[in-house]
């Protein structure tokens, strides 16, 4: 769009100076771009998908359910302010949740809980044997603790702090809830909706990580956030957040120079980060977001901290620039003793946001119902670019998933002057509805349209940790094998990687664990061994047998029921 207004402008420009000519070649270059954009093709919903959407719109029982979020929109609204009031700052979730329980168990849902995270969720059975869907709002807003939630009210709407993102959300969700049991509509599929931790900012998605970590057997999610409908989101930008601080002695500018400095060595870092070059198409970006450090102007530097943030659309691109990012940090260090003739200056690396990236078909089975169902209830549905949202893990995990909005106005979103007008709002759940029961089918109705028996990978759990890399533990037969530099690091450890030899070494706990690519022989403190499997390369990473790993002194437990592999140490 912005291209072709560019060109519309230059040609307005150059009209003025004109030829008849030049004007005529214009011409065609403006009929050329219209064509071209004349040309993007409609998405298209396939014919299953329409049948079944032909069949929903012409049951009473799913007419009905619309129509009762639409008579359910006041006291919607009027629980989206109460809501709003309680105050969710990230990690501080306990409150809101505990008064969201309440209101899933009043609404009728079963097996109520909160669990271990501090998620909330409950379900809404199936008939049995149908795919589960998980639908969430979170629950958390990225205002601190003590900023004032009241809501007030000018000009029709409604101002107060997360009083869209993402409470709006909250509230729409209940009220599907209510419709679905108002209709007395029995899903095939379990439907397990609930509010989520986490969401933003350093929350890095732990609310979802936890969800899928501990249910397996989700087959399809629908995050709901507080915008305005028709907008379908089912591609994820990923990002690595790293803080990173240098130490160093310090000392007087003058006295102690000679000595090597914190922040001298951060400037060596981020002047090469500031030269990387990144893909533009995956868009990938990067950028040292802060930094702060030292102690006055007259004194050398005993500390400096800076927080970057890596983003792209690729998963693998992350991982690139995150790598070469590492490396010149560990560089800085290495350069500014040198400088210096000394070893006083030394870095920690602190991973504190890992939010994987994904690609997704547009022709899933959530995005298929939402334009489906967005099409039943009226309006021109739309597919938006990546961002980073809590389907982020689930795309990444290969489990279609997908945002809608939970309807209304919003602006100034995660601002203090955050607004909300409830303009059509009904139609945000009702949106929702209809896409959770084309997916989960409707008894006597439909068959759900989301496939049961999603396979998602085994997942690594280092002390506690979920640890996302390209590479998931594998298993065959009892062998359990596993990614060796995400274990160990994990764990606290380091892995160094010989390409000439094919030899990767894992140094933990003063113990030394050296394998060999495509040998099952492994050296431990320089004694051989002999591990269950040969070590492996996985999409490039070192793969070895559980059993070699536990030579280190690290005790794993693989449970097959939760596809979770357990390492601690
Ligand atoms: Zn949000």
């Amino acid at each position: 769009m912005s291209e072709k207004r560019g060109i519309q402008q230059e040609v307005g420009a150059m009209l003025r100076k004109v030829s008849v000519v030049t004007a005529l070649i214009l011409a065609i270059v403006m009929v050329v771009s219209t064509v071209c954009f004349a040309e993007a093709s409609p998405y298209a919903v396939s014919p299953v998908t329409k049948a079944a959407y032909d069949k929903l719109a012409a049951d009473a029982s799913v007419k009905e359910a619309l129509d009762f979020i639409k008579t359910d929109d006041a006291n919607t609204l009027k629980e989206q302010r109460t809501i709003c009031e309680i105050p969710s700052p990230p990690f501080k979730e306990q409150v809101r949740a505990a008064d969201y329980q309440k209101r899933l168990v009043a609404e009728g849902l079963k097996d109520v809980q909160i669990d271990l995270e501090g998620n909330v969720f409950g379900i809404i059975p199936g008939t049995g044997n149908g795919p589960k869907l998980l639908v969430t709002a979170h629950l958390d807003t990225v205002f601190p603790e003590g900023t004032d939630v009241t809501v007030k009210e000018k000009d029709d709407r409604l101002y107060a702090p997360g009083i869209s993102d993402d409470t709006r959300a909250l509230a729409a969700l209940l009220s599907v809830v209510r419709a679905i049991k108002d209709a007395g509509i029995q899903p095939v599929g379990d439907i397990i909706v609930g509010g989520n931790v986490g969401e933003e900012g350093l929350g890095d998605l732990r609310g979802v990580k936890a969800l899928f970590r501990d249910h397996p057997d989700i087959d399809g999610y629908i995050s709901i956030e507080g915008g305005s409908r028709g907008r379908i989101t089912y591609l994820a930008t990923g990002s690595h957040r790293y803080e990173i601080t240098y130490k160093g002695p310090g000392g007087h500018s003058f006295g102690a120079f000679g000595m090597p400095s914190a922040i001298h060595a951060l400037g060596r870092a981020i002047a090469k980060i500031a030269d990387f070059q990144v893909p533009t198409d995956p868009k990938t970006t990067f950028t040292v977001g802060t930094v702060s450090g030292g102690t006055s102007v007259n004194s050398i530097a005993a500390e400096a901290v800076m927080l970057v943030d890596m983003r792209s659309n690729d998963e693998q691109e992350v991982l690139n620039v995150e790598a070469k990012f590492l490396s010149e940090v560990k560089a800085a260090v290495v350069k500014e003793n040198a400088r210096w003739n000394s070893h006083a200056i030394s870095v920690n690396i602190k991973l504190v946001g890992d939010r994987p990236a994904g690609s997704a078909p547009d022709n899933s089975a959530p995005v298929q119902a939402a334009y489906a169902a967005m099409q039943v209830i009226g309006g021109t549905p739309s597919l938006s670019g990546p961002s980073s949202t809590d389907i982020n893990l689930p795309v990444f995990l290969g489990i279609p998933a997908i945002v809608l909005g939970g309807g209304g106005d919003s602006g100034n979103n995660h601002s203090p002057d955050e607004w909300y007008a409830n303009t059509d709002a009904y139609l945000g759940p009702q949106d929702v509805l209809l896409t959770i029961l084309g997916l989960t089918g409707v008894k006597g109705v439909t068959e759900p349209l989301l496939v049961k028996g999603a396979v998602r990978p085994i997942l690594l759990e280092t002390n506690g940790k979920l640890q996302l890399s390209q590479a998931d533990p594998q298993k065959a037969g009892s062998l359990v094998t596993v990614p060796l530099r995400a274990a160990v690091e994990g764990l606290g450890g380091q892995v160094t990687w010989d390409q000439a030899s094919k030899t990767a070494e894992a140094k933990l706990g003063g113990h030394s664990l050296k394998v060999n690519v495509g040998s099952a022989q492994v050296t431990l403190d320089g004694a051989a061994k002999t591990a269950a499997a040969a070590a492996s390369l996985l999409n490039g990473k070192t793969m070895v047998s559980l059993d070699a790993l536990t030579l280190l002194g690290i005790k794993g437990e693989y449970v097959d029921a939760t596809k979770l592999l357990k390492l601690t140490f």
